[in-house]
């Protein structure tokens, strides 16, 4: 199946309203311009390095928009400013104080996620549930930052519904308009339970593959 037909099959699933992320990370860019010239405009990518390649080799493609749905280095933000729609995975302060900064810096508002680790696994990235309130609070009083929503990864295994559940419970708590969550696993019940964005990347370029951009 070519990419063109896997991402008809997915955006068939797909409600009016939902935003669908095509996620992007280890494919090469002909599979990203692929995707666009069918119709595709949101893109995900979670590596700085690779992203910055690819979306120089796409910088032809003026109206595609950029997610960045990895854990961010700090040192690292100063490349995404100014350059990606959304910022997915904000877990700390520390990176928040930093878009912000580089964002203020620039005359502009960076849109951004607080990623929340909702299982509260130890290997995993995401602030602790219990945390949630006070980043957001902080996030919410720096100037060069729009705080959308909330995004999570849940366990590999087992059942992700609750934990979908739970962040949108946390969303609504803190009046908050937009979920990120759902892959090519589980987009389907991430919609069930209140997604607005999904990220979706096998379910549409197949396979990732460990190749140059
Ligand atoms: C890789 C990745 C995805 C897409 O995963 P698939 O299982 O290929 O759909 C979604 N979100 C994040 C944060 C990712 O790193």
């Amino acid at each position: 199946m070519t990419v063109a037909e896997r991402l008809a099959r997915v955006r068939a699933g797909i409600p009016p309203g939902v935003t669908l992320v095509a996620v992007s990370k280890a494919q090469p860019a002909e599979a990203v311009r692929e995707a666009h010239a069918a119709g595709q405009r949101h893109f995900g990518e979670n590596y700085v390095q690779e992203w910055r390649a690819k979306a120089e080799a796409l910088a032809d493609l003026a109206d595609l928009v950029w997610h960045f749905v990895g854990g961010l280095q700090t040192n690292k933000v100063k490349y995404l400013v100014g350059k990606v729609g959304l910022v997915h995975a904000v877990d700390r302060e520390e990176l928040a104080r930093e878009i912000a900064k580089r964002s203020a810096q620039r005359g502009i508002e960076t849109r951004v996620l607080v990623e929340v680790n909702v299982a509260g696994e130890a290997s995993k990235s995401g602030c602790a549930p219990d945390g949630v309130p006070r980043l957001v609070e902080a996030i919410r009083a720096l100037p060069g930052l729009d705080l959308r929503g909330l995004m999570c990864i849940p366990p590999v295994e087992g059942d992700p519904r609750p934990h979908f559940a739970a962040l949108r419970g946390m969303r609504d708590a803190l009046g908050l308009a937009e979920l990120s969550m759902g892959m090519s696993a589980d987009y389907p019940v991430a919609i069930e339970e209140g997604a607005t964005i999904v990220r979706v990347g096998t379910a549409i370029f197949g396979e990732r593959r460990p190749t140059a951009p």
